[in-house]
């Protein structure tokens, strides 16, 4: 059992960081004690991966860039799926506003939710988690303020890694392209459309951000651009301009080869081969081994690490439900926290991670995975309070748009959703998205 009279520290400030930070919150106004908390956040400013920067490699203090985002990125699912249990759009708004925001317009709804709760009271802004180890029964903590450059040390009894999964590139490599003469990136560092019209581009990899960006760049003028897929194609269909086809094989006197025999030149190769759960802050016997899957092996309850259950994570699963999932995930983790919910031991604990792993062998297609991580969450909300929001009905708004993003990628964003929490009809957009160029706050709330 555990108690309140404890310190937890909690890493990073995104989305899943918010979520962790606004459950202890909620528990302190609903007359509860909650533990000394400090939230550890290396950016100037909340909201995680949400912050657009222009800063590609190492950000303005010489650390590794979190930002993973692009101008012009509007969410890829409708927004009814992620509204918070306990912050509807409607509350933020104040009117219906249309299913697929871009980035600014989501970015203000999560620091809304941030502001609700008032969690900066809980927050260290620019300032870097350097080093985590254990300590008897505690952890220390080694934290940088990247401003001023004082390091402290500090123990806590609990330490919650929300430090996200999408920022450190996973890239590959293939024979010869080290004499390619072009430009090489990873989508980590793809910032601006724009930037590439007139150019031919190979993206590999063919998930969410090779097809986004390859939709973006389209949209803003690039005539030609490739995607080249591994395991099979998305089968979208894809506008002039944009073709699939098969892996890479190597790069030879000014071409690219691929598997099917084919070979063409580009002028660049950009790496959409997704991301690294990378902790190098934390000693090893504590850091999370994963890959971007929905079922991740060492995580009780998808959060709580089974080898040292003192250690928790968020967020690090691959994501259907986005900020839903990470609330309902810091709920959890606030009860454990403050006693209200027993994990028993670790044999116990190993069979219903067994039990989920047995059950995502199952599991085959996008259909199954939306199942899968609905009945993931369920779980999750049958231990901890949370408000009801809908949760089971918003499966089948993602398996709706899963259907319309396999009838036409470039017109899903054009869809209206319907919230399952305030029963508001998102606007259909007078502009389509693959015309509409303005993503702006401003834009986007006065012109829908
Ligand atoms: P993050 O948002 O990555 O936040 C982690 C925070 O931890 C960051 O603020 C970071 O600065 C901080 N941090 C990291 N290391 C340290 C350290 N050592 N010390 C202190 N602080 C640290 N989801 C959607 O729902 N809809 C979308 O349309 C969508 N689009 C996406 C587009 C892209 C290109 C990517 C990469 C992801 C997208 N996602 C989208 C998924 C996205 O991961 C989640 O929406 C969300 O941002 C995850 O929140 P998080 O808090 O877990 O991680
Ligand atoms: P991802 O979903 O992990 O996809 C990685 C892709 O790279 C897969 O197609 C994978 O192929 C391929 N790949 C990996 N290793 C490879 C290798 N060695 N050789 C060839 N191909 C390889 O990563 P992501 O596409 O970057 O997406 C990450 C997150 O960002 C997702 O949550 C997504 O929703 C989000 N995102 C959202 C938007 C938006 O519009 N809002 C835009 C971009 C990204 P296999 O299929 O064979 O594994």
């Amino acid at each position: 059992m555990t108690s309140p009279n404890k310190r937890v520290g909690v890493i990073g400030c995104g989305p899943s960081g918010i979520s962790v930070l606004s459950a202890f919150n909620q528990a302190q106004l609903n007359g509860q004690t909650i533990p000394e908390i400090v939230c550890f956040e290396k950016q100037d400013s909340v909201g995680g991966l949400w912050n657009y920067t222009f800063y590609t490699g190492t950000d303005q203090y010489g650390e590794q860039c979190h930002g993973s985002m692009y101008r012009y990125l509007w969410s890829n699912g409708p927004k009814e799926v992620l509204e918070f249990g306990d912050y509807s759009f409607r509350d933020h708004f104040g009117k219906p506003i249309s299913s697929y925001p871009p980035r600014p317009v989501l970015k203000d709804y999560v620091v809304g939710k941030a502001k609700k709760h008032d969690i900066g009271r809980f927050v260290r802004l620019s300032t870097i988690v350097r080093h985590v180890e254990k300590v008897g029964d505690q952890f220390s903590v080694i934290s940088e303020n990247l401003k001023s450059r004082e390091q402290k040390k500090e123990l806590f009894d609990y330490i919650i890694v929300a430090s996200g999964h999408f920022s450190v590139p996973s890239q590959p490599t293939y024979p010869g392209i080290e004499n390619f003469n072009g430009r090489i990136m990873h989508s980590h560092d793809f910032r601006d459309a724009v930037g590439f019209q007139g150019q031919k581009m190979l993206l590999i990899g063919n998930g969410y951000s090779a097809e986004d960006i390859a939709l973006q760049c389209n949209k803003y003028g690039v005539k030609d651009i490739t995607i080249s897929y591994r395991s099979s194609p998305t089968g979208f269909k894809w506008p002039e301009g944009v073709r699939e086809i098969p892996q890479l094989d190597k790069y030879e006197n000014g071409r690219f080869h691929f598997k099917d025999g084919s070979s063409d030149s580009y002028e660049v190769l950009m790496f959409c081969t997704g991301y690294q759960h990378h902790f190098s802050f934390l000693t090893e016997d504590i850091r999370l081994n994963a890959k971007n899957y929905l079922f991740v092996e060492d995580l009780y309850k998808g959060i709580i690490l089974n080898k040292n259950p003192q250690i928790i994570y968020i967020g690090m699963h691959d994501q259907y439900y986005t900020f839903t999932m990470f609330d309902i995930q810091g709920c959890y983790a606030r009860d454990y926290i403050l006693g209200k919910i027993e994990i028993g031991n670790e044999a116990e604990r190993t069979a219903d991670i067994e039990y989920w792993g047995e059950y995502f062998s199952k599991v085959k297609d996008g259909h199954d995975e939306i199942d899968y991580q609905r009945d993931y969450v369920t779980d999750l909300l049958k231990y901890c309070d949370y408000p009801e929001h809908g949760h089971e009905k918003r499966a089948e708004l993602l398996h709706r748009w899963k259907g319309e993003r396999k009838e036409n990628i470039t017109t899903y964003r054009d869809k209206s959703y319907t919230s399952v929490m305030t029963g508001d009809v998102g606007p259909i957009p007078k502009t389509p998205w693959m015309k509409n160029m303005d993503d702006s706050l401003e834009g986007y709330i006065n012109t829908i």
